[in-house]
């Protein structure tokens, strides 16, 4: 009797036996339809074995086992059950959700060509005498010029120039006048750069141990080039012909990298996978990868899950970006994901980035990833932009902003270039704050900030729980002038209306970036320079290059300084950092105002300086007296009920059915940060240790006693290595 196991999209931490008479150790990685419940459902073949532990009796046949397409490599699914077990999620919804939908459904796939067939014209071609041909002929000598003035055409686009060509192309291809490109991957384009020196010596050191695993984490600031880097290695690649994966964070950026790439590499079939495509799309762009034939595969989160036959290097570039993680479901990091994907296949895999994690940066300086950087912009002429500060406790600021930063922007305006407002809006929630001698009210049990709680008049902890009142002075200075801090900034845009009434202000939101016609609208308005002064969050700050950006003024970051989360810092000169690199690109040196209360905070001084090591440094060691990651390993375990106690009550109840054991640290449920949301109220207990395979042993079992505990009302979530609290 023959059985196959199999992984379903349903929320159980098990397989699935099923009979299946016909199946052998090839349809491993297959797609199946069977029947669950009163339901026909696909799943995939994770093994197949001559026994069950159920009965004969008890279990059902599979109906269909689908050849359309080669079976997932064991490699993909190795992956699965490495995400499944590291993150204490089911196997079958890891390994479903990876799948495009358009392969989840019980029609089989039928395949179209997968690259479009590519042609070049011969040298024979070339000496065609047009004389020759009959000048009613006149789509001959339309795709013979055709040919003539490009490198290579592909089938698509010869159908484009009219139905009856693709009858011209057969015979022109009998005459020998053009040829089908099959090598073509050699062809690169010929504008590339000669690379400076520090770049030469990155890409060398990688390209001597192209064959072996390694970490290279990759520090170059803004405009140093890095892309210029990820292009050689992913050439000497092609030449090998073998294909990169290469991760990008979950924003409009996208489409702009893909040019780029698709420009230096004309003839290399590109996918890209992200967010804007149809099912369609997705669908075939992932079996360009599985079949090999897709060489380059650019793609955000998602995308370390697509299955790639002949994969000979993995690159994530902003690797400290929070849209590697996931949020929800299964709550993975595609970044650490793509490490493990790498050492799996023997791969080497790069961190890019300007301003490393700091668990990155902790893993490069303790020798377990390489460092290699990149200090100065690669282009001609492009120097590091001049930031200064705007001291807001010494001067008058109307409505968020100062007048020196008004000044700055007419100053840009006169002069015809552009400026960007940037609005951070991390680190929320209110913390208290002494005016006088900027002290902080701190939890004694976490190191952690107190988060301000107006309503019940109190101060909490959001990590451990702790609460205290709200002390009536400075438990330091005496001071009485104590209150909390961090407010909105809506009303800029306003603001800068009433005050600039000339200037045309553009406001950018994160639905606009959403929506792909409007994003494309915004860039053209920009780069057409029908905009004077942007204005936005963080979505702003990444990835786009405005040639005439010559000012980038920031409101009200010090939040971050004094945020209740602990990545709050970090991911605000991160922030800084990024937003900084979009002013001034070539020939002008760009101008960086920053509004702040503490223009002396050694963030800010690193900031000034662009050292990034500096500030890395002294917030690792913040970090390790504070016992907080990369120093220590912690999980989450997130509730969600319609109202609060539930969730609370829940988590508080879960923490005694397991027995901790040493080294286990248990916190106390807290409401989360986002305290609300659709309708839902949150919570979490966190669970940290020192050790990361104790941390993951306890998760282990105490996910088999989650399980079989019943939540009508609740619903919860495990997730581990959390960045959001
Ligand atoms: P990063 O990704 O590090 O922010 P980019 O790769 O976008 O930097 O490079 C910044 C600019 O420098 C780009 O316009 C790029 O074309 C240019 N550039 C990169 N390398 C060189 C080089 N060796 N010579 C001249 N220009 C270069
Ligand atoms: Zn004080
Ligand atoms: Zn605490």
């Amino acid at each position: 009797m023959q059985i196959i196991r199999v992984a379903l999209d349903v929320p159980v931490n098990t397989l699935f036996d099923y009979i299946a008479p016909d199946a052998t150790a090839k349809h491993i990685g297959v797609r199946v339809q069977v029947p669950f419940g009163r339901k026909m459902v696909i799943g995939v073949i994770i093994e197949v074995a001559s026994d069950s532990s159920f009965s004969r009796g008890k279990l059902r046949s599979a109906k269909y086992i689908f050849e359309d397409i080669p079976p997932l490599p064991k490699a993909l699914l190795d992956l699965s059950k490495f995400c499944s077990e590291y993150y204490h999620y089911p196997l079958g919804e890891v390994v479903m959700s990876g799948l495009p939908t358009r392969l989840r459904d019980s029609k089989p796939f039928v395949e179209k060509p997968q690259v479009p067939f590519q042609y070049h014209i011969t040298n024979k071609g070339q000496l065609v005498d047009t004389a020759l041909i009959s000048k009613r002929s006149l789509l001959k000598h339309r795709l013979l010029a055709l040919f003539r003035g490009s490198r290579v055409i592909n089938l698509i686009e010869i159908k484009q120039l009219s139905a009856g060509a693709v009858k011209v192309l057969k015979e022109f291809l009998e005459l020998g006048w053009v040829e089908e490109s099959v090598s073509e991957l050699r062809i690169k384009n010929d504008v590339e750069p000669v690379l400076r020196k520090e770049q030469a010596i990155v890409v060398n050191d990688i390209a001597a141990e192209m064959n072996q695993f390694n970490t290279w984490l990759l520090h170059g600031i803004t405009g140093s080039g890095k892309t210029e880097i990820y292009m050689r290695l992913v050439a000497l690649q092609l030449l090998q012909g073998r294909q990169t994966l290469v991760l990008i964070p979950e924003i409009s950026l996208t489409p702009q990298l893909e040019k780029v790439f698709r420009a230096r590499f004309p003839v290399t079939p590109i996918i890209s996978l992200h967010s804007g495509l149809n099912a369609s799309e997705r669908a075939k762009g992932w079996l360009q990868a599985l079949h090999g034939t897709a060489k380059i595969i650019l793609g955000t989160r998602l995308s370390v899950f697509t299955p790639i036959s002949d994969l000979g290097l993995v690159i994530v570039d902003e690797e400290q970006d929070g849209s590697f993680k996931q949020q929800s479901g299964l709550c993975y990091s595609a970044r650490d994901l793509a490490i493990f994907r790498a050492k799996y296949t023997g791969v080497p895999v790069i961190l890019g980035s300007a301003t490393p994690s700091l668990e990155s940066y902790h893993n490069a300086i303790s020798h377990r990833y390489r460092m290699l950087h990149l200090s100065s912009r690669a282009a001609d002429n492009a120097s590091l932009p001049s930031i200064q500060y705007i001291d807001t406790r010494a001067i008058r600021v109307r409505e968020g902003l100062s007048d020196s930063l008004i000044t700055a922007l007419e100053k840009k305006i006169a002069l015809n270039q552009q400026s960007l407002i940037f609005i951070n809006r991390r680190g929320f929630a209110p913390v208290l704050m002494c005016k006088s001698c900027t002290w902080t009210a701190t939890c004694s049990r976490c190191a952690s900030r107190l988060v301000v709680h107006l309503k019940d008049k109190n101060l909490c902890c959001h990590y451990c729980g702790y609460k205290s009142h709200i002390p009536s002075s400075c438990p330091e200075c005496g001071d009485q002038d104590i209150a909390p801090f961090g407010h909105g900034t809506q009303r800029i845009e306003a603001a800068l209306k009433e005050r600039l009434p000339n200037a045309r202000i553009l406001r950018i939101d994160r639905d606009s970036m959403r929506r792909k016609e409007a994003w494309k609208k915004i860039l053209d308005e920009i780069h057409e320079h029908r905009v004077d002064i942007l204005v936005g969050t963080q979505i702003l700050a990444k990835g786009h290059n405005f040639p005439n950006l010559g000012l980038v003024g920031v409101l009200n970051p010090d939040a971050s300084l004094y945020s209740t989360d602990f990545r709050a810092a970090e991911s605000l000169f991160s922030q800084l950092m990024q937003v900084a690199g979009r002013a001034g690109r070539a020939n002008s040196t760009g101008e960086v105002l920053i509004q702040t209360k503490f223009p002396n905070h050694p963030l800010y001084q690193a900031l000034q300086q662009h050292d990034y090591e500096h500030l890395a440094k002294m917030l690792l060691a913040e970090r390790r007296v504070a016992n907080f990651p990369p120093y220590v390993y912690q999980a989450l375990l997130r509730a969600e009920a319609p109202d609060l106690s539930t969730a609370l009550d829940f988590l508080s109840h879960v923490m005694t059915i397991i027995c901790p054991g040493k080294n286990i640290e248990i916190f106390d449920p807290v409401p989360a940060q986002m305290a609300k949301l659709k309708g839902m109220e949150r919570a979490h207990l966190l669970v940290q240790s020192n050790s990361r395979k104790e941390l993951q042993k306890f998760l282990t079992a105490w996910r088999v006693k989650l399980d079989k505990i019943s939540t009508r009302k609740i619903r919860w979530a495990l997730d581990v290595d959390p960045v959001e609290f």
